[in-house]
């Protein structure tokens, strides 16, 4: 089944400077922002700049420039955020099972406290 884009998704309308963010970093394929109700001391958002879904979509469809840029990006903001140390929690969340809220692709980072348990045993 392929993956569908929706461009009015509010992730997209960042992007296109339709909504203000509070950006960290922005390079040529990847935007870094504040989560606007973070979970702890520090929750920022990466997201590519391509129309990707989620993770999946992400990892089978971008370029190699893509890729490596969105990752490599993230290792800065891990070390700029002073995350490397004490260490931190990278999420992202697919679909109805994942819960996902906003259908562009994301990678929650979260740092700044203990973060507990990966997941809700219930
Ligand atoms: P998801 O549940 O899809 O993994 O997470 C979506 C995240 O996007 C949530 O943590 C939510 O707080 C964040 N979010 C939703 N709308 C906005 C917005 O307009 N601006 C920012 N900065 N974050 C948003």
């Amino acid at each position: 089944m392929p993956w569908t884009y929706d461009p009015q998704n509010i992730f997209a309308r960042i992007l296109r400077g339709e909504i203000p963010n509070k950006t960290v970093v922005d390079t040529a394929h990847t935007l870094v922002f504040h989560d606007i109700r973070p979970h702890a001391p520090v929750h920022v958002l990466a997201i590519p700049k391509g129309p990707y879904v989620n993770l999946d979509h992400f990892a089978a469809e971008a370029s190699a420039e893509e890729i490596v840029d969105f990752h490599r990006t993230v290792a800065s903001v891990i070390a700029d955020l002073g995350l490397r140390e004490a260490g931190y929690r990278a999420i992202t969340n697919a679909g109805l099972h994942g819960m996902q809220e906003v259908p562009h692709y994301h990678l929650h980072i979260l740092g700044g406290r203990t973060l507990g348990r990966l997941v809700d045993p219930a």
